[in-house]
């Protein structure tokens, strides 16, 4: 098999796992290092002294290139086989995702070749506002000189979409100029920040957001962690029928997050949004190229759960989709 493939694979399927941030990049680095080499000079025994080519890169390269599947790889696509599910041969795309303009790990390039690889029509990329300086986010003159670059992304069959995953400020209010929101494809609310507020405050802080005419998803609602690297962390406290019922009111849809440690909202809450009439997106919020694929968890969760395809508005055509942001722009 091709060698850069199969350290390319290595990286994505690594990248599944939150911890495996700096194994994933070694293997992006020797990628990149034989990008570009013939069969002839990757079988020269000298390959290994090339700089960002580590001993077990040099084991992968050797048996792609005898014409194997190396080893290494098919242990990690036995363990991380995904069950797909009905509902994630439907998913057209991902509305909410991150490049390394904010806290991502990859340039915007390697999401969109990801992108791409997976099959997806279209991925919004919705990097951090301003206010969450621990991420990096971005200014509204960052997030100016970042719209040409995502425009420039687009190939025939696929289209990488502006957007911005924007804070949920305490008042209710999003985190970034509301004409430069009003020029973007896909907007993201999501509260990272004083997620113990009291439960009244907290429930008119995503009523608010949720009734913003620029919102158009609502992000990991709860803020709930349920395990990983960063520990768990219990769901914010509020109300949610009157934030469901904002949702349904003004066309937001609520997200699904399939990240394995959010899983947010829980099961009870999905039923509640149903119930409300709401919309919903399964996004990845992938942070690095392979985290893409996390949707086959949301898309079995949300099957489990019974929400109608319909309803979701990531297995929607681009044209539908695009109708659905403009319904307020
Ligand atoms: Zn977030
Ligand atoms: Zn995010």
């Amino acid at each position: 098999m091709d060698a850069r493939a199969a350290l390319l694979e290595i990286a994505s399927l690594l990248e599944r796992e939150r911890a495996s941030r700096y194994r994933s990049k070694a293997f992006r680095t020797a990628a990149a290092a034989i990008d570009g080499l013939t069969q002839a000079q990757l079988r020269d025994p000298a390959l290994g002294s090339r700089p960002g080519i580590g001993d077990t890169s040099l084991t992968v390269i050797r048996q792609a290139v005898d014409g194997r599947v190396p080893e290494y790889l098919a242990d990690l696509r036995e363990r991380y086989a995904p069950e797909t599910s009905a509902l994630r041969k439907l998913l057209r795309g991902d509305l909410h995702s991150h490049s390394d303009w904010s806290d991502g790990q990859t340039p915007i390039d390697a999401m969109a070749a990801a992108a791409v690889a997976l099959g997806h029509e279209y991925l919004a990329l919705t990097d951090h506002s301003p206010r969450l300086r621990v991420a990096n986010g971005l200014s509204p003159e960052r997030l100016r000189s970042q719209l040409p670059v995502v425009r420039g992304f687009g190939t025939g069959s696929f289209t990488l979409l502006t957007g911005i995953e924007v804070d949920i400020l305490e008042d209710g209010a999003l985190d970034q100029e509301p004409d430069l929101l009003a020029e973007l494809d896909i907007v993201v609310a999501s509260a990272h920040s004083l997620l113990r507020m009291d439960g009244p405050a907290m429930t008119r802080r995503l009523v608010a957001a949720a009734s913003d005419p620029h919102t158009d998803v609502l992000g990991h609602v709860t803020g709930r962690l349920v395990g990983g690297d960063r520990g768990t962390r219990p769901p914010s406290e509020f109300e949610p029928r009157p934030v469901f019922d904002a949702c349904a009111a003004h066309g937001v849809a609520v997200e699904i997050n399939s990240r394995p440690e959010r899983q947010d909202p829980p099961d009870e809450l999905v039923a509640l949004a149903l119930e409300a009439g709401c919309l919903f997106s399964i996004d990845s919020d992938a942070h690095a190229p392979g985290q893409l694929s996390l949707i086959d968890y949301g898309a079995a969760r949300a099957e489990q759960l019974g929400v109608p395809a319909e309803r979701i508005v990531t297995t929607w055509t681009l044209d539908r989709l695009r109708e659905w942001t403009a319904r307020t722009r």
